[in-house]
């Protein structure tokens, strides 16, 4: 099963034949045993560990991502999903039989989970191989063809997995397309049945807006602001070497990266200190030196993130840590601010960067409106000891998903959702979830033999009438 690689940028004509090719497909593909479904999988696992170190050495070029990191973030990840999948999809797939009311007397009611047909997976670049194939994965376990856009700010990756796939499936099955901006605004004219976006908020809207039209159903990975709320803890440490670790990893470049911190206004000294003292720990000597620190993925990137230090520091913000940026190098160093004016920037967008804000509060109500007051984070991390605390957070803050005493930990797991709410987005995925979203749940019912149905038929005599009171009166 071997495909040709599609042209980057390729000619509207290109996608609409591609298109028709996945879409004709799609009542085989749906038709797949899960035996089938899982050797595909195998057969896309197989590929990505044999092109292991290209991966290692083009997401290096890309954003200096450390090889370990690769295997840890990208390649486990892959091999977790596949085995999520093989673990449970024969279950996920068998048709569910359920009751029925009065009038499916004489009859079986049951749900056929079936493919919805043919899905646009649109993928960003701070993970730029598992973030395209954990939806492929989960488009593959529900019977799906696929057209699939990774990231053009990550080329040299997305060249990679559309030779991974083309290795792998045919072109009517699954179909990479590469390009920007234009090629993903051609590709939404189409009419899919379903789209997986994982991206920013802004183009979350424009994608929605596009799915409208179809219309379909949409998932949406969308991004934002994750606090983490400190509880007054005896010692700071714990807190900041955990928030640290999700706050540098990937240079911030993770949806779900601690994006503020707050914490007790008593206790900010004692945080400050121990962030500080945990980033040196994991990044010794000069960051922009240390081969395990990364780099932001493209320069106007690492503008954008310059300027939300400097429009803090012009309000007033103190940096105590860091600052140094080198936008052409895509460099910016580990760098955490205080006393931030609430009107800052910095406050308002997501930061998706190694910049970290602190915030102090002086009462629990403060801090909950602080978050409150802005759109709903996809996760929430909260760091206390006690239960009542932990408990007030999450009943009283909303969020794609959560973390207690610790940071992106939820995210990694096969078993728990994984998506946002509001302006963090609509719908999960990972295991289960993920290939429910690529499933339309099918009510079906079968008359096996007749019921009274009949009885209830115009033209309605008067017992009928009657009936119906009776009825009616006994439901
Ligand atoms: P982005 O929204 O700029 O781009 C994502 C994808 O959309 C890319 O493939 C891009 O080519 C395409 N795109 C860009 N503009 C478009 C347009 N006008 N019309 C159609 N498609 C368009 O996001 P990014 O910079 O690649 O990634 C960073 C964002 O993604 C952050 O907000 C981050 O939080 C979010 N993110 C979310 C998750 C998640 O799982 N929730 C994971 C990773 C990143």
């Amino acid at each position: 099963m071997t495909q040709s690689v599609l042209p980057i940028a390729p000619e509207v004509e290109v996608i609409e034949k591609t298109f028709a090719a996945l879409k004709s497909r799609a009542p085989q593909q749906r038709a797949l045993s899960a035996k089938e479904r899982i050797a595909r999988l195998d057969a896309l696992y197989n590929e990505v560990w044999k092109r292991r170190d290209d991966l290692k050495t083009a997401m290096w070029n890309e954003f200096r991502k450390p090889g370990e990191e690769v295997d840890l973030t990208e390649i486990f990840v892959v091999k977790s999903e596949i085995k999520a999948v093989k673990r449970g999809l024969r279950k996920w797939m068998r048709p569910k039989r359920l009751p029925g009311g009065l009038a499916q007397v004489g009859g079986a009611s049951w749900v056929r989970p079936e493919a919805k047909g043919v899905a646009l997976i649109i993928s960003p670049w701070n993970y730029p191989m598992q973030l395209v194939l954990r939806p492929l994965i989960a488009a593959i376990a529900a019977g799906c063809t696929a057209m699939v856009k990774p990231s053009e700010l990550t080329g040299e990756t997305a060249q990679l997995v559309a030779e991974i796939v083309s290795a792998v499936f045919n072109s009517d099955e699954v179909a990479v397309v590469q390009g920007g901006v234009e090629t993903a605004t051609n590709l939404l004219k189409l009419p899919f049945n379903h789209i997986y976006f994982t991206g920013s908020p802004a183009v979350g809207k424009i994608v929605m807006k596009a799915a409208s039209q179809h219309p379909c159903s949409v998932t949406l990975e969308l991004g934002g602001k994750s606090p983490v709320i400190v509880d007054d803890l005896k010692s700071m440490r714990d807190v900041a070497k955990k928030v640290a670790w999700a706050k540098l990893s990937n240079a911030g470049q993770i949806c779900v990266a601690p994006d503020y911190v707050l914490v007790p206004a008593d206790r900010e000294a004692d945080f400050v200190a121990a962030i500080k003292g945990a980033m040196v720990e994991m990044y010794p000597g000069e960051a922009s030196a240390n081969k395990d620190y990364q780099r932001i993925v493209a320069t106007h990137h690492a503008e954008r993130i310059s300027k939300l230090v400097d429009d803090a520091i012009a309000r007033g913000a103190k940096c105590v840590m860091g600052g140094d940026v080198d936008v052409k190098g895509c460099y910016v160093a580990p760098t955490v601010l205080t006393n931030i004016d609430p009107n800052a920037e910095i406050l308002e967008e997501e930061i998706f960067g190694p910049v970290l804000p602190i915030i102090p509060y002086t009462s629990f109500d403060e801090a909950v409106r602080f978050v409150n007051d802005r759109p709903t984070p996809l996760a929430l991390y909260v760091f206390s000891k006690r239960k009542r605390f932990v408990e007030s957070v999450l009943s009283q803050i909303q969020s794609g998903g959560a973390s207690i005493n610790n940071c992106v930990i939820h995210v990694s797991s096969n078993h728990l959702p994984f998506g946002g709410l509001g302006n963090s987005g609509i719908g999960s995925g990972h295991g289960e979830y993920g290939f429910t979203e690529f499933t339309h749940l099918r009510g079906v019912y079968e008359q096996r033999f007749d019921g009274a149905g009949a009885l209830l038929m115009p033209p309605y005599a008067p017992w009928k009438t009657k009936l119906v009171d009776r009825l009616l009166r006994w439901l």
